[in-house]
């Protein structure tokens, strides 16, 4: 049994998968593949009315947001958010706290002043900063909620006077939130919501032209609210693979449910961390990840020992990103505990056999 804690793309259940390969071939008696299927057909119409009913039913999203389903990733949102409601010469407002970020302040740098609130580069992003004040003349403020890298993540939304944007590509639906507080929640979907093709977005309706700028359609949230996520074709596959995965969730009892999950995983992984003396943690104690736990070990040739022993117990996609090293732990919604317990096993094993 393998047991995947890879960052993704697109880490879900396994009746998931197996109920979207046989779409694959026969999609709901229909004779044809989901595929094939006209996009514009009453099948397929449905797929994006119960996929979208489903996201607002699982995170309780108020009226006045629409939820859209997007191409391009989470990084085109880094782009489009400028797009539509940074105003021509104003002023936006980031929170630098890892790659992402980084990227997504460059991107609405080339269309009006960006202000660097804090940033936490100095220990390479392993904490969150806290104290920051944001200017109450920006037009917005953009956060990370969980930083897939380095594994650390904002639980609470900072207190701030102005719209307020996250980026929530890598923990969406690991727990609760109040949609209400945030004006605009992006998420590449390929992480807790289905395979890589889809972003979800969720906006507030007031946003809709505040930029003032002239948008190109394709990047107009207003234009594919008003299609209803049919603008152009859509990813069709990712839309229906995200509409199987968002029934599992429901099916499991909704987003509260895999919160709690999602809580005991990462505790059981920081508790042997802690415990082990021959791994250590890389985020900063309060500002640990539930979705992505990093952590090192003192040497090069321990690490690789680990990583061998981890790899003849079936455990892969431990390696850590190039730009913090050692390991990382993905647990999103779709890794059981029990794959946490073998992690955990094989570093007791790892230990024991130190001590021999
Ligand atoms: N934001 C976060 C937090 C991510 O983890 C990632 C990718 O892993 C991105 C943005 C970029 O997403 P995409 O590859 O969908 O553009």
């Amino acid at each position: 049994m393998k047991h995947n804690f890879g960052a993704g793309p697109c880490i879900l259940p396994k009746e998931v998968f197996q109920e979207a390969s046989e779409a694959v071939i026969d999609f709901n008696n229909t004779g044809l593949s989901i595929l094939e299927i006209s996009h514009r057909s009453k099948e397929f119409e449905q797929v994006v009315v119960e996929a979208e009913a489903l996201v607002r039913e699982l995170l309780d999203v108020p009226a006045d947001y629409s939820v859209l389903f997007l191409q391009g990733g989470a990084s085109q949102q880094f782009a489009m958010v400028p797009m539509n409601i940074l105003p021509e010469g104003g002023k936006a407002a980031y929170l630098d706290t890892g790659v992402w970020a980084t990227k997504a302040a460059k991107e609405a740098s080339k269309l009006g002043h960006v202000e660097i609130v804090a940033s936490s580069s100095d220990k390479n992003y392993t904490y969150i900063p806290k104290d920051f004040a944001v200017p109450a003349d920006a037009s917005y403020f953009h956060y990370t909620s969980n930083n897939t890298i380095y594994g650390t993540e904002i639980f609470d939304k900072p207190k701030v006077s102005v719209p307020t944007v996250v980026d929530m590509s890598s923990d969406i639906l690991s727990r609760v939130i109040n949609v209400a507080d945030f004006d605009l929640i992006y998420a590449g979907a390929q992480k807790n919501m289905g395979p890589a093709g889809v972003t979800l977005v969720i906006v507030k309706n007031d946003l809709f032209g505040k930029s003032g700028r002239i948008v190109p359609s394709i990047f107009d949230y207003q234009q594919h609210a008003k299609a209803g996520s049919m603008y152009n074709t859509p990813p069709v596959y990712s839309i229906y693979v995200s509409l199987l995965n968002l029934r599992w969730l429901k099916a499991k009892g909704g987003v509260s449910v895999i919160e709690q999950e999602n809580i005991i995983k990462a505790r059981t992984l920081y508790e042997e961390i802690e415990r082990n003396p021959f791994f250590k943690g890389t985020a900063s104690e309060e500002d640990r990840s539930r979705m992505n736990v990093t952590f090192v070990m003192d040497t090069e040739e321990q690490e690789a020992a680990f990583l061998a022993l981890a790899k003849e117990r079936g455990l892969i996609g431990l390696k850590g990103h190039r730009s913090v090293g050692g390991f990382r732990a993905s647990i999103y919604n779709a890794l059981t505990i029990s794959s946490v317990n073998a992690l955990v096993d094989a570093m007791k094993e790892f230990e024991e056999k130190q001590k021999s």
